[in-house]
């Protein structure tokens, strides 16, 4: 067997071109959907994710507004400047790019983001809407997933999901997206300790670890739905997924690539909430 590429760069693109007649509609209406992003640092991954959704925001017509601050920012001068945007009638989605300099408490910062424009969807009361199935900003990696999924018509219902990997902004939040559309979810992570026994048993296998190939055709079901959240570039420069694409492209009946999976259905995510947010205005 081989599986079907499911390709989140051509979701993205349809997803984006949807998402720009709705931005000229809200224009029309007088609403010009508005996303701050606040960098502190010179962190180059940080500066790159930040260009790939400044890149989206313009392609979809979203005013795309970067404040990047130097890292001596201290986390008073931070929380003040997310408060005044907090404020803001214009501003739509507010962004701290994570990773945060040592001197700076993540989560302080995450809980003085306004909840209304928390478009990461990483405030604990947007965590908490979302685990208790009511109307939230659903982290962007996860929601882009369950969209991959849903676009490919794949049934959830019933299947059972593993997810490797049970960070707050990936494993745990996407388990929980799944489980609220019914599949049935296993999360394993580093402690879990014969780790194929239950990547083998699943029909969708979601792995968000940051190991380079570390899952194998000895890992995946045959049949299996493959999505691979790990980004990975190797000495020779190259990007590479959590999963040994080469061999499990023979053993699964869909796999998500890398790049050109998850990353850019993320990406539009984070627009999507944006114009969201931006729709509450004229509420
Ligand atoms: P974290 O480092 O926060 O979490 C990694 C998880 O993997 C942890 O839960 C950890 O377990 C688990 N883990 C580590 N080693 C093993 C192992 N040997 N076996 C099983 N589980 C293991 O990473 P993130 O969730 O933030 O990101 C994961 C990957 O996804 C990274 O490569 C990241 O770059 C990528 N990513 C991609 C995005 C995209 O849009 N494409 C967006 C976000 C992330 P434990 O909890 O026990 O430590």
């Amino acid at each position: 067997m081989t599986a079907t590429i499911l390709s989140g760069k051509e979701l993205a693109t349809k997803k984006r071109e949807q998402l720009k007649l709705e931005v000229e509609r809200l224009k029309a209406e007088g609403v010009s959907p508005k996303l701050v992003i606040i960098l502190v640092g010179n962190d180059p991954a940080s500066i790159s994710y930040i260009k790939g959704k400044q890149k989206a925001s313009e392609e979809t017509g979203v005013d795309f507004h970067l404040d990047h601050l130097p890292e001596s920012t201290s986390e008073e001068e931070l929380v003040k400047l997310i408060e005044h945007y907090n404020e803001k009638e214009d501003v739509d989605g507010i962004l701290v790019q994570l990773p945060l300099p040592d001197h700076i408490n993540e989560k302080t910062v995450i809980e003085t983001i306004s909840p209304e424009k928390d478009v990461d969807g990483f405030h604990p009361i947007n965590v908490g809407r979302m685990l208790t199935g009511q109307e939230a900003f659903l982290p962007c990696t996860p929601a882009g997933i369950v969209e991959m999924i849903k676009a490919a018509d794949i049934e959830l219902a019933g299947k059972h999901v593993v997810v490797v990997g049970r960070s707050n902004i990936v494993g745990k939040p996407v388990g929980q997206l799944l489980l609220n559309e019914n599949a049935t979810v296993t999360y394993c992570h580093s402690k879990t300790g014969d780790l194929k026994k239950f990547t083998s048993e699943a029909d969708v296998l979601i792995v968000a670890v940051g190991r380079a190939n570390m899952i194998t055709s000895e890992h995946i079901k045959d049949g299996a739905v493959v999505i691979d959240v790990g980004v990975n570039r190797l000495e020779t420069g190259k990007l590479v997924g959590d999963v040994a694409f080469d061999e499990a492209i023979n053993k699964a009946s869909v796999i998500t690539p890398v790049p050109g999976g998850v990353g850019p259905m993320t990406i539009t995510m984070l627009v999507s909430n944006t114009v969201i947010s931006a729709k509450k205005r004229l509420s």
